[in-house]
C-alpha cells in the first residue's frame, strides 16, 4: 500500500482537543492547565488512556515526561519523535502545546487504523513544564532530558506558594522511575500553533519556521528618593518610576533604530511603594530582545545601556543592569525544515518559510537531534490568551503534514 494517500481523521482530532480543552477549561473559552496542578494530572491521565489504546509503550522519566513507543520493524533504530505540551499559561489558550500532544496521538491513531509498519520506531511526548508559569523559567521538562538543565535545580523551583517542583511532581504521581536523559533520536517533528500574525498576513496554510531566534533577557533595578508627593518640589526629585518610564520607550524604540529583524519588549515591571503619595523609590523591571542575528541583539544591548546610563545620571537614580539569561538563535535541521515545507505542498497547502520568535521544547531538542517544526496559522495572531483560536481545518492539515512527516523520517535507514 502507499502511505502517500494516507490522511489523518480530522474529527477524532477535533474532538480530542476539545475533551482537552474541558479539563482547566474557563469561561472565556481557554483553559487554565499549570504544570503539575490537579489539572495537569487529569489531562496526563486521560492522555495516558490514549496511547494504552493504541498499545503504545508508555514510559514516564523522573522530570514526568511522558512517552509512548510504537515499535518498528528494527527496533535497534533510533526513533523518530513527536509531542510538545499539555500544560498551559494561566488563563491560557486551547491549542498551545495541546495541539501538538493531539495531532501526533492522531498521526499515531492513523497509522495504527491503517495496520502501517514502519522502519524506525515511532514515538509521542508530552514534555512537563514547557509553559514555566508556574515554576519558571520556561521548557524545564526537555531541557533536563537534553542535558541542558540540571535535575535537582529543577525539582528545587517553588511556586508562589511555596511548593515545590519535586513535591508536586510527587503529589500527581508523576516522578516516573527512568531517568531523564537523552536517548539517540533519529528526528523529532515538534507541531505548534503559530502563536502570532504572519501566516494569516501571508495567508498560508503550513508555516516552517526555519529556527528560533535568540533570547536575551534583562534584569533593570533602579533607586530613586521616596518623599511625600505634595510638598517635594519637581526640581530635585529622584523618580525612579519616571526613569523606568523613559526606558522603556527606549526599548520599544530599539528594533526601529537598530534594523534588521528584532523585538524589544518591557513586560514585567514592580514599582515601590507604589502609592499614589510617595515618590517611587524603587523600581524593577525587565527587558526582553529577540533576534535571528545574536550578533546584532547584542550591539542593541550594548546601545540600550548607554541610554539606560544617561538616563539614571540624568534622573539622578542609581541602577543595577543584570544580564539573567541568554540563549543563541537556534537553526532547526535545513533537511527536516525542507521536508515539511515539501510535504505541506505534496498535501496541496500552501507554505511559509519562517521564524518562530518564541522559544518551544524543540529548542532544546535541536540541541541534541535533528529538529523542524510546523506552525498553522494562528486567528488574529493570538496566543496566552482564552481567545487563541485555530479553525478545525487548519489543525487537520498541520496533522497530515505531521503525519507524512514522521513516515518519511521513520522509513529512514
Ligand atoms: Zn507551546
Amino acid at each position: 500500500m502507499s502511505l502517500d494517500g494516507l490522511r489523518v481523521n480530522g474529527a477524532r482530532l477535533r474532538e480530542s482537543l476539545e475533551e482537552m480543552a474541558r479539563i482547566g477549561g474557563t469561561r472565556g473559552g481557554g483553559v487554565t492547565r499549570l504544570t503539575l496542578s490537579d489539572e495537569d494530572k487529569r489531562a496526563r491521565d486521560l492522555f495516558i488512556s490514549w496511547l494504552k489504546e493504541l498499545n503504545l509503550e508508555v514510559s514516564i522519566d523522573e522530570m514526568g515526561n511522558i512517552f509512548g513507543r510504537r515499535p518498528g520493524r528494527n527496533n535497534d533504530l533510533a526513533p523518530v519523535m513527536s509531542g510538545s505540551h499539555v500544560d498551559s499559561q494561566p488563563q491560557g489558550g486551547r491549542f498551545d502545546g495541546i495541539l501538538g500532544v493531539m495531532g501526533a496521538l492522531e498521526a499515531l491513531r492513523t497509522m495504527a487504523d491503517n495496520g502501517v509498519e514502519t522502519l524506525r520506531p515511532v514515538m509521542i511526548v508530552d514534555w512537563t513544564n514547557e509553559e514555566g508559569s508556574r515554576f519558571p523559567p520556561a521548557m524545564v521538562g526537555s531541557g533536563v532530558w537534553a542535558g541542558a538543565l540540571d535535575l535537582d535545580w529543577a525539582y528545587a523551583k517553588t511556586d508562589v506558594n511555596g511548593k515545590t517542583f519535586g513535591g508536586e511532581l510527587e503529589r500527581i504521581g508523576y516522578k516516573g522511575p527512568i531517568k531523564a536523559a537523552q536517548w539517540p533520536v533519529h528526528a523529532y517533528y515538534e507541531y505548534h500553533i503559530e502563536q502570532g500574525p504572519i501566516l494569516e498576513m501571508v495567508k498560508k496554510d503550513i508555516g516552517a519556521p526555519k529556527g528560533i531566534l535568540c533570547l536575551h533577557w534583562y534584569d533593570i533595578r533602579l533607586t530613586g528618593t521616596a518623599n511625600q508627593v505634595g510638598p517635594t518640589p519637581m526640581e530635585g526629585r529622584n523618580d525612579a518610576l519616571c526613569a523606568a518610564a523613559e526606558m522603556i520607550l527606549a526599548v520599544n524604540r530599539l528594533p526601529e533604530k537598530m534594523g534588521g529583524n528584532m523585538v524589544a519588549t518591557v513586560g514585567e515591571i514592580h514599582n515601590h511603594p507604589n502609592s499614589r503619595n510617595i515618590i517611587p523609590d524603587g523600581v524593577h523591571f525587565t527587558v526582553d530582545i529577540r533576534s535571528w542575528d545574536d550578533e546584532l541583539a547584542l550591539k542593541a544591548w550594548d546601545v540600550l545601556a548607554g541610554e539606560f546610563d544617561s538616563i539614571a545620571a540624568a534622573r539622578g537614580c542609581p541602577m543595577e543592569k543584570e544580564v539573567t539569561w541568554r540563549v543563541e538563535h537556534s537553526p532547526f535541521d535545513q533537511r527536516l525544515v525542507q521536508r515539511v515545507l515539501d510535504k505541506g505542498a505534496a498535501l496541496g497547502y500552501s507554505t511559509h518559510h519562517m521564524v518562530s520568535g518564541a522559544g518551544h521544547d524543540a529548542s532544546y531538542m535541536n540541541q541534541v537531534c535533528p529538529t523542524a517544526m510546523i506552525f498553522v496559522p494562528s486567528i488574529g495572531g493570538r496566543s496566552h490568551v482564552e481567545v487563541e483560536e485555530t479553525t478545525w481545518e487548519d489543525c487537520e492539515n498541520g496533522a497530515n503534514v505531521l503525519l507524512h512527516c514522521l513516515l518519511e523520517s521513520a522509513g529512514e535507514e
